[in-house]
């Protein structure tokens, strides 16, 4: 079946740099900058984390969202720390913490039980979360000097590493999406000791100062070279696509005027027409809500889809590719200038979304 998808490491290395050349521009005076994490859960977002870790060995750390993630990382020889968003689900994943250099981002006063009663060779660091504008998980600000008191008492009986502080904004995609946030945090975290961690990719890009006066900055999706602004496109950010997904024309149709073209006739052809069928479809993980118009690349030329994206299979508008036949190259995303952005507006979601939802029986 000719549909792969294709990782470039190097775009991942070229992304890293561009991303830590945002910090030290932005520092005023002499501070240091911000180490970097860089956030590979979810299977560093679809690309495989063997493929890309290669590409990380310039950051200062991984960013994972469960403790299998890091065991995953040490497995592939990544010895420095690794920052586990998610903490502890329970006492048993205490347990896991099997390795020097883990950090542990905690949510809830039990994970810092946990870690008291467990009998741990490795102390994790840990991280606070504060539960911000975002309010997925984590302290507010009613409780959250009392979770500082609570993990600097453990850190000082020595059952636990540094205590830091970290939040995850809700709108840093907006221009004026971080100030009142960074703020309150601010506020919070007042006169309390630690480093403070709090930028995604968005942040980073959007609100460098802010980025740059914390310790630690938390990219993702912009490593892989996906955009997280909707004006901004990952070409003007000089972000590369790290994932790439291609197929090929399998079938012609010629239909008539009135035809109805895949399930449900969802797209009647306004006269008669050529239309291509592209193996790929959404147990490939290309998005089934994409409509008529989503942007393909075929042979070259921008088109467009038709109608429903079924299982396995899509059509697409040959009328602007008359020389198109049986074995023509197809573009779904991530090259010849369709970014995976422009997929996932169409299809009303995310690029993040389309990127870790590539299917295992898609080759890379
Ligand atoms: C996923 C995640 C990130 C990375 O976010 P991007 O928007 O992909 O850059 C950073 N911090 C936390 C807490 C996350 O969960």
């Amino acid at each position: 079946r000719p549909l792969y998808a294709r990782v470039d490491a190097s775009a991942v290395a070229h992304n890293l740099a561009r991303l830590r050349a945002t910090l030290p521009r932005a520092v005023a005076s002499g501070a240091a900058a911000p180490r970097l994490w860089a956030t590979v859960k979810a299977d560093a977002y679809g690309h495989g984390l063997a493929r890309v870790l290669p590409a990380l060995r310039a950051a200062d750390g991984l960013a994972v969202l469960h403790l299998d993630e890091a065991r995953a990382c040490r497995r592939l020889g990544w010895d420095g720390p690794v920052l586990v968003y998610g903490g502890l689900y329970s006492q048993a994943d205490a347990l896991l913490l099997d390795s020097p250099g883990l950090h542990l981002v905690i949510t809830h006063a039990a994970q810092l039980d946990w870690l008291a009663q467990a009998p741990l060779a490795q102390r994790p660091a840990v991280w606070l979360r504060y539960a911000g504008d975002i309010h997925h998980t984590g302290f507010n600000a009613d409780d959250y000097r009392a979770a500082f008191a609570h993990a600097g008492s453990l850190a000082a009986r020595g059952l636990v590493g540094e205590v830091g502080h970290l939040n995850h904004y809700a709108r840093a995609d907006e221009t004026d999406g971080v100030d009142d946030a960074d703020a309150r945090f601010r506020e919070v975290i007042r006169d309390l000791p630690g480093p403070v961690s709090t930028s995604n990719s968005a942040a980073m890009l959007g609100h460098a100062a802010r980025a740059a006066a914390t310790q630690w900055v938390r990219p993702g999706l912009a490593l892989y070279g996906a955009s997280p602004f909707a004006h901004r496109s990952a070409a003007q950010l000089d972000l590369r696509p790290a994932m790439s997904l291609h197929s090929q024309v399998v079938g012609i149709q010629r239909v008539q005027a009135g035809a109805g073209v895949g399930y449900s006739g969802a797209f009647l052809a306004p006269t008669a027409m050529d239309v291509g069928i592209v193996t790929c479809g959404y147990a490939d993980g290309y998005p089934r809500h994409a409509p008529t118009g989503t942007p393909v690349v075929v042979a070259g030329i921008r088109t467009r889809l038709l109608g429903r994206v079924s299982m396995d299979m899509m059509a697409v508008d040959l009328g602007p590719v008359p020389h198109a036949a049986i074995g023509s190259p197809v573009t779904l995303w991530g090259a010849e200038g369709l970014p995976v952005e422009e997929v996932a507006l169409a299809a009303g979601t995310i690029a993040a979304q389309l990127l870790t939802g590539l299917s295992a029986r898609v080759p890379v």
